[in-house]
């Protein structure tokens, strides 16, 4: 969904004023029942204030930067970059991860908004710099309204184009560097909050973790629940990494078709999203989930598959918010012991949302959504 003007940006408005200065086309979308559906009827369902499709040729730039919310303050959220099958999925994924930070940034009590930026590329085939770049003008274009930083397929070298052409950029190599030990720190807590639900107390001497996936997350995770006494089962679809996670912290390493059906307490996705499904629950053989992987659940309908099958869920956005966290630092010039606390008050974020499903008796997935809609309005 590029606009057809070099670097415009066209604006589908919340209010519907649209400013239609980059000359783009509607896009059009399939619903279930098969009826059409353009780019106005999709972001309005979900609330969404404002979608900006922008398009820089001479780069083979391709960006959709979607504001879901500012209440709370900027829309903050990553720029993913993926090689798309289509115009519609990138839109999809914009429309569904912002809204997604919206909720994270209000549960974890963070002063933003929900954005999200996905950029439409093959990785192989472009400049990094240009295009980049071109995402930071985009991004400037906005004035602030949206600040960016790096999700799947950007990093922090990529940020330092964009921080050529904007200010309104997050993630940067230095002198803060990888969020992914907080991430896992705040993962840790939710484990803890998690297993105190279960069991009465929150220590993890002796209890039996899974985790899928030991990469950026996953390595700091395992390495901080070796450090409570918790034994370890992992795999990697990068054997070495399971490997390393063994050689250091005395897990063992399991094939990835068998982790999902290990015998433990915690399961702990950290690798990819989607992972719970009508498939995968009924394989499960814990009481916990608590793990970094973003939008765990394939539906909706997971999360009480779930909660029938016994299974205490800690939903990814509450659990995983310390990625967004640790960029208090960044943007707002907190210090390390204010993001520290805040790190630590995952634990009782999580066991909010565990005594609201209790209390209503829905799953927690659900609880967490209304905490994070609770706080959106009374913060307003
Ligand atoms: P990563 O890419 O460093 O690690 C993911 C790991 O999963 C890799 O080692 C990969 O080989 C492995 N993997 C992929 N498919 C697998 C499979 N089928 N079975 C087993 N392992 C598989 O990513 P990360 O930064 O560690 O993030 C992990 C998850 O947490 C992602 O879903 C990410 O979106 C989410 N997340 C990360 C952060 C962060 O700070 N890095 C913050 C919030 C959410």
């Amino acid at each position: 969904m590029a606009s057809k003007t070099k670097s415009k940006p066209a604006r589908a408005t919340r209010s519907g004023k649209a400013k239609p200065a980059g000359g783009a086309r509607t896009a059009k979308a399939k619903t279930a029942s098969g009826a059409s559906t353009g780019v106005f009827s999709r972001a309005t369902a979900r609330g969404h204030e404002e979608v900006v499709f922008a398009s820089d040729p001479s780069s083979g730039y391709r960006g959709i930067i979607a504001i879901h919310s500012t209440r709370l303050g900027p829309a903050l959220g990553g720029t993913r970059m993926w090689a798309y099958a289509s115009e519609e999925e990138a839109l999809t994924d914009a429309l569904r991860l912002a809204e997604g930070m919206t909720f994270k940034a209000a549960a974890a009590g963070m002063p933003w908004g929900g954005g999200k930026a996905v950029i439409w590329a093959d990785a192989g085939t472009i400049d990094r710099p240009k295009l980049f770049r071109a995402h930071g003008r985009a991004v400037e274009r906005l004035g602030g309204r949206y600040i960016t930083s790096v999700d799947i397929g950007t990093g922090p070298a990529d940020m330092v184009y964009v921080r050529e052409e904007t200010t309104h950029v997050a993630g940067l190599p230095t002198p803060f560097g990888d969020p992914s030990p907080a991430t896992a720190h705040g993962v840790l807590r939710a484990i803890e909050a998690a297993v105190k639900h279960v069991w009465g107390r929150p220590d993890l001497a002796d209890r039996t973790v899974a985790i899928q996936g030991c990469g950026h997350v996953g390595y700091h995770l395992a390495r901080g629940l070796h450090e409570v006494g918790a034994r370890l089962i992992v795999t990697d679809a990068a054997p070495d990494r399971a490997k390393r996670v063994a050689k250091e912290f005395g897990a063992k390493v399991v094939a990835p078709t068998e982790i999902e059906s290990a015998k433990v307490d915690v399961f702990s996705p950290c690798a990819f999203g989607g992972g719970l499904s009508h498939r995968t629950i009924p394989k499960l053989h814990c009481s916990v989930v608590a793990g970094a992987a973003n939008n765990q659940l394939l539906t909706d309908s997971d999360g009480a598959l779930l909660e029938r099958k016994g299974v205490a869920y800690a939903p990814d956005f509450i659990a995983n918010a310390g990625g967004l966290i640790y960029l208090g630092q960044e943007v707002l010039g907190w210090s390390a012991d204010r993001v520290t606390a805040k790190l630590d008050g995952i634990f009782d974020t999580l066991s909010e949302v565990f005594q609201l499903a209790s209390e209503q008796r829905i799953p927690s997935s659900e609880a967490a959504v209304r905490i994070a809609k609770r706080r959106l309005e009374n913060n307003r």
